[in-house]
């Protein structure tokens, strides 16, 4: 459920008409629901509330889904806290407020500057993606006189049954340790000073519509957690990742945070250990749009084109994965087309998509992208010197900037001719 719905015709972010923010920041706009953040954060904690060892687990939101300062602020007021992947996101989590000890730190490269700087923050976790790392990551330590807590990443050769590209779990992604290698690895590394190996933790994919594959790779955590115990190691941590999909368009299904919580429930029944969860999408894609004019409509051989002025490098997604956006008009006029919807970049790849039933269109109308919260504006490049899109959050009757559109004309003030060129 979102807060983007039609009000006497016009579409409304919560209680603000889009054309206000269309006016007021200029287009292409993401444009954020705080109510829809909420909703969703509180969603997600009732369904996972009272599961692993003390009933309190931690929500870490994949910070890459939406690293927007506003944004994480939102979720750090619902006590959750973050899942990074760089020194970057780090900083962001940080700088929203969440505490130190809420953070978790993914990610197969971590240079020794970012573990040096997790280390230096006090963060919650390192859930460390190999054998290497975990040795640099209990060197760095040692020489700092702490002791880093860590998981080991799992990779539980289980197919998410999702897009190739957002797949994690499988045998040759290059994610965490093989199943078959984790005794090897805690062997080594519980043993190092500076490295308190503590638990477990895997991520098998995004966007996932269906349970079972993440059924299966925690039922195998579960029998490595038995395996690691007996094997004298002391186990206190798991953290199941993120993944959980959202419906891109209208036929899909996914499962619900409830199901998905119901499932935690049976599959770490006895685990005795505290849980982690990283959700992203399922927090963040729902609760914003891509807010974009159409610039013109252009004659097709088939299907008229909407060109509209968003493109591949303010969302990323359908030129990347061929992923689906809903479509739709700002004010329709209950007339639809036909319509190829593509953006202005000198690229083929920048088609939204081909052939779609949706409103109807004419030059100037306003239209939204649907689903756009998560992996929209965080994956936004300059190509074509298009500059960074602007951010806006929505809360009822107000809305606020929460990012500035960064025109093509500062990322140009950031380059140089040398004076040997000049
Ligand atoms: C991307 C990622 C997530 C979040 O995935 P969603 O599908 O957005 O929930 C969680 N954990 C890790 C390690 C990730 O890389």
């Amino acid at each position: 459920m979102d807060h983007f719905a039609l009000t006497n015709g016009v579409l409304h972010a919560e209680n603000v008409p889009l054309p206000a923010i269309a006016e007021a920041v200029g287009t292409p706009v993401y444009v954020y629901s705080r109510a829809t953040l909420e909703r969703h954060a509180q969603v997600f904690s009732q369904a996972v509330a009272g599961l692993g060892k003390d009933g309190t687990p931690l929500i870490a939101f994949a910070v890459k889904s939406n690293p927007n300062l506003a944004v994480l602020k939102v979720l750090q007021r619902q006590g959750f806290g973050a899942d990074v992947v760089s020194g970057g996101e780090l900083r962001r989590a940080l700088a929203a407020g969440m505490a130190p000890g809420k953070i978790v730190f993914s990610g197969v490269g971590k240079t020794r500057a970012e573990l040096e700087l997790g280390l230096s923050e006090g963060i919650g976790q390192f859930n460390i993606e190999s054998l290497e790392e975990g040795r640099e990551l209990a060197e760095v330590a040692h020489s700092l006189g702490i002791t880093a807590q860590a998981a080991l990443r799992i990779n539980p050769d289980v197919d998410a049954g999702t897009h190739d590209k957002i797949s994690t779990g499988k045998a040759d992604n290059k994610f965490g340790v093989p199943l078959v290698r984790a005794g090897e690895a805690f062997a080594e590394l519980a043993g190092l000073p500076g490295l308190n190996l503590r638990g477990v933790a895997l991520h098998i994919g995004s966007q996932l519509l269906d349970l079972t594959p993440l059924e299966t790779a925690f039922a195998k955590i579960g029998a490595l957690v038995g395996e690691l115990r007996a094997a004298g190691h002391v186990i206190t941590h798991v953290d199941l990742g993120g993944g959980l999909g959202v419906p891109y368009q209208p036929h899909e299904e996914p499962p619900s945070p409830a199901d998905y919580g119901a499932m935690v429930a049976r599959v770490t029944e006895g685990w005795d250990v505290h849980l982690t969860f990283e959700p992203g999408r399922v927090i963040a894609g729902n609760a914003g749009v891509l807010l974009t004019r159409v610039v013109r409509v252009k004659r097709g051989v088939r299907d008229p084109f909407v060109i509209v002025d968003a493109a591949m490098n303010d969302l990323a997604r359908p030129a990347l994965y061929g992923a689906y956006h809903g479509f739709a008009a700002v004010e329709p006029t209950g007339a639809d087309m036909t319509a190829n919807v593509v953006g202005p970049i000198c690229e083929t790849g920048d088609t939204f998509a081909m052939g779609r039933e949706c409103d109807a269109l004419s030059a100037g109308d306003l239209a939204v992208f649907r689903t756009a919260g998560a992996y929209g504006a965080t994956m936004a490049s300059s190509y074509n010197s298009r500059g960074f899109v602007a951010e806006v959050l929505v809360d009822d009757e107000k809305f606020a900037v929460v990012a500035d559109r960064i025109d093509a004309g500062a990322i140009m003030d950031a380059e140089r001719v040398p004076e040997w060129l000049a």
